[in-house]
């Protein structure tokens, strides 16, 4: 094999190329990994998550390798791995965890104590993640590999159903995670914040976990019309009308059970205003609409540090949020990463049984590594698409 890799880089604020990079090591700077696997990369999704820092929203550094979805195949394996296999199709979980520390062993992956100095918690490509070498790239290394990695049962199966199994490397555990810290069960109704890709994916997660009405809000006509494809409510939030009377109609009351934000601190404002950012408005719209009793799941991400940010004070990520109101109703707000390996296998079923046609929802659209840059511009103007890279023609 010629040692030749190539990535996806950041290269400052709007911009991306594709760039050669080395080809992995096991090993992250002077820490050797011989717990990982060097994986060519099968299928590598971008995400909004990526686009926060390609906004220049984020203190993400130039030159930084991109990419935290990954699946591949299995090409080396470092000598601790005992159980993950050359040959091996396998999702990788975004998040990065030890397995080995007390937050792993509690199942929190999304904030391991072991795999990032400046704080928990860990990604691939990602800033302040650790700094980890990003998988939009042809190869990259995989540390902790028995412990992270899932295996694919059938290499088959695996690639004929392949647009829907990458997205278990982020995207539906993320959405399930936002539905099931939001408390939504059978019967429930469910308020998604965002209809891209994270919010459909928690849409059909709300329909999986057998949520009676799910409603997608907006303010981009062609992702609503993409929710409404597959049996969502929508909400046109263009529209100066207040959510409580938007929902009245759709479900004959004001409030529903559960809420999730699908969106993140680069929110904008409701109504006629629907181009100026208000990074609170959704958490303030979740508490305002969700029942007395009621859980909000918030996916979205809220960074420590935004330097693009509309106000001082959101500059380093204090946001005008109504406490009081979630107070008043005894609500309860969960945050965070999700931790993806707590879901992914579960889902993987799903996708393998027919259960579930979540690539179909969010629309995948596959690329060549060379169109990354072309999937970045796009994705940012708001096309319901979710974009995946194929590096090597494998799809
Ligand atoms: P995206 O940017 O494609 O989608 C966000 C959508 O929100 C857009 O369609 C936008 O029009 C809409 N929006 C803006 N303001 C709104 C408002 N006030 N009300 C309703 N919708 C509004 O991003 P995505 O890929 O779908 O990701 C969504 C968020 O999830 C991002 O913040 C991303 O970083 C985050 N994320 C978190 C995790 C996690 O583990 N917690 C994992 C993946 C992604
Ligand atoms: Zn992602
Ligand atoms: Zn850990």
């Amino acid at each position: 094999m010629t040692a030749v890799n190539r990535g996806v880089i950041y290269t400052g604020s709007g911009s991306v190329e594709v760039q050669s990079i080395p080809f992995p090591e096991l090993a992250l700077g002077s820490r050797k990994c011989e717990h990982g696997v060097i994986l060519k990369v099968v299928a590598t999704n971008i995400c909004g998550s990526d686009q926060h820092m390609v906004r220049g929203r984020t203190t993400a550094p130039e030159g930084m390798v991109l990419g935290h979805e990954i699946t591949g195949e299995v090409i080396e394996c470092g000598r601790d791995v005992e159980f993950i296999k050359t040959g091996d199709i396998v999702s990788v979980p975004f998040n990065i965890a030890c397995g080995r520390c007390r937050n792993c062993k509690e199942g929190k992956t999304g904030i391991c104590l072991n795999v990032n100095p400046a704080r928990p918690g860990a990604a691939y490509g990602y800033v302040d993640m650790g700094g980890w070498v990003g998988g939009q790239t042809e190869y990259v290394m995989v540390p902790y590999a028995d412990f992270n990695l899932l295996k694919f049962p059938d290499r088959d199966i695996a690639m004929d159903k392949i647009q829907d199994l990458t997205l278990l490397s982020d995207i539906f555990p993320t959405g399930f995670h936002g539905c099931v810290t939001a408390g939504v069960g059978p019967g429930s109704t469910v308020y998604i914040a965002g209809a891209g890709p994270v919010g459909l994916a928690a849409a059909v997660s709300a329909q999986l976990l057998g949520a009676a009405c799910v409603i997608v809000g907006d303010m981009n006509l062609e992702r609503l019309e993409q929710a409404r494809s597959f049996g969502c409510e929508t909400l046109d939030l263009r529209q100066d009308t207040p959510m409580a009377e938007m929902l009245e109609p759709i479900l004959g009351e004001r409030e529903v059970d559960c809420a999730v934000d699908a969106v993140g601190f680069e929110a904008r404002c409701h109504g006629h205003d629907h181009s100026h950012e208000q990074p609170a408005t959704v958490l303030n719209a979740c508490m305002d609409i969700t029942r007395a009793g009621g859980q909000i799941g918030i996916p979205g991400l809220y960074v420590t540090e935004d330097p693009g940010a509309v106000s001082d004070e959101a500059k380093s990520g204090n946001l005008s949020l109504r406490l009081g109101q979630g107070w008043a109703k005894s609500h309860s707000l969960h945050t965070g990463q999700c931790p993806v390996m707590k879901y992914h296998r579960q889902l993987m079923q799903a996708i393998l049984f027919e259960r579930v046609q979540i690539a179909k929802a969010v629309n995948v659209q596959v690329i060549s590594l060379d169109e990354a840059p072309q999937g970045y511009t796009d994705f940012d103007g708001g096309v319901a698409k979710k974009f995946v890279i194929d590096p090597h023609g494998s799809l």
